[in-house]
């Protein structure tokens, strides 16, 4: 009689979370099957589990951030993980300590996890040559924000059952963002046909390659069944994209004269209040913005368990 090994997880879920490519349909899924048995943890009076008790979790925040920072935050708590929680600002970075002095430092703690946020693309795949922990990607440069668009997937998936054949519109500054990017490799791994739509300075060269159509104005937006509306990234133009916000929310703010009843309407935050999106559809039962943020603390707790809890392993007798 011989006995062998292997795990029970049929979808291989990678060893750090960089890229939306990372994943595929059937590991989305799962970490989205995961995160909706974390929500209804959430929904309990005590919302903690003890599956990361022991170990330790790095947030590394270069960059300014409010939901991602606090959501990874209170997902590796709620875990029962130790949490050490870095901001470039009051941390060495500001006497010059460079990124990779500062995570071989954190290192010594032996983190299970490093979660790291910067304004540089490429970023999060430097951290993981040099730790061993697992890194996850919170966001870098224009480049990727892997969980964010998790959550959204989630948001969506609860909100209509499936993503299959959805129309998602997403509309905005897509030039700068990483949210866009993340979103439409997600979106289209999970069935729905994406759309994107800017002033055509702020449409990606190429972005068609990512498997979205792209148009520089909103006619056509009917037919959508979500719009995803992005901010105007200010912080990583070194040009001027629009005339001015003013002109750009005219052509492009999403308000409720541009709205159809039963349409969606998502945002990763932090909204401009009256520039993309009007203060009439922000508060409307059709925003999914709150669901978004609650989300987020399900989606993390999901990605850090995916990543650090191995799977069980089944013996099978021969
Ligand atoms: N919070 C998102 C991000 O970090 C979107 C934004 O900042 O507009 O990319």
């Amino acid at each position: 009689m011989s006995s062998t090994t292997h795990p029970i997880g049929k979808n291989p879920i990678p060893r750090h979370l960089i890229s939306i490519d990372d994943l595929d349909r059937a590991a989305i899924e799962r970490i989205l099957d995961r995160a909706e048995s974390f929500a209804e943890v959430q929904g309990r009076e005590i919302k903690k589990v003890p599956a990361l008790r022991g170990r330790t979790v790095v947030n590394l925040f270069y960059e300014a951030s409010t939901r991602t920072s606090s959501s990874f935050e209170l997902a590796a708590k709620r875990l029962s993980a130790d949490v050490v929680s870095v901001r470039s600002i009051g941390s060495s970075v500001e006497k010059g300590e460079s990124l990779k002095d500062t995570v071989q430092t954190l290192s010594a703690y032996d983190p299970a996890a490093i979660v790291i946020r910067s304004p540089h693309v490429g970023a999060a795949q430097l951290v993981a040559g040099w730790t061993s922990a697992a890194v996850i990607n919170a966001g870098d440069g224009k480049h990727e924000h892997p969980t964010q668009a998790l959550l959204d997937v989630f948001t969506l998936r609860r909100e209509l059952g499936s993503l299959d054949d959805v129309k998602i519109w997403i509309v905005g500054d897509v030039l700068h963002s990483r949210v866009a990017r993340s979103d439409i490799l997600a979106f289209r791994r999970m069935g729905a046909a994406v759309t994107v739509c800017a002033p055509p300075t702020l449409i990606p060269r190429g972005v068609e390659a990512l498997g979205c159509q792209a148009t520089p104005t909103l006619g056509g937006l009917d037919e959508a069944d979500v719009i995803y509306v992005l901010r105007m990234q200010r912080e990583r133009m070194r040009d001027s994209f629009v005339p001015s916000l003013r002109e750009y929310a005219e052509r492009y703010q999403i308000n409720s004269a541009r709205l159809r009843p039963g349409q969606l309407v998502m945002h990763p935050g932090p909204v401009n209040r009256g520039v993309e999106l009007s203060g009439e559809v922000i508060d409307s039962d059709q925003a999914l913005i709150g669901a978004q943020v609650k989300a987020g603390v399900a989606v993390r707790m999901a990605v850090l368990y995916e990543l650090l809890v191995p799977a069980p392993v089944l013996a099978v007798v021969a």
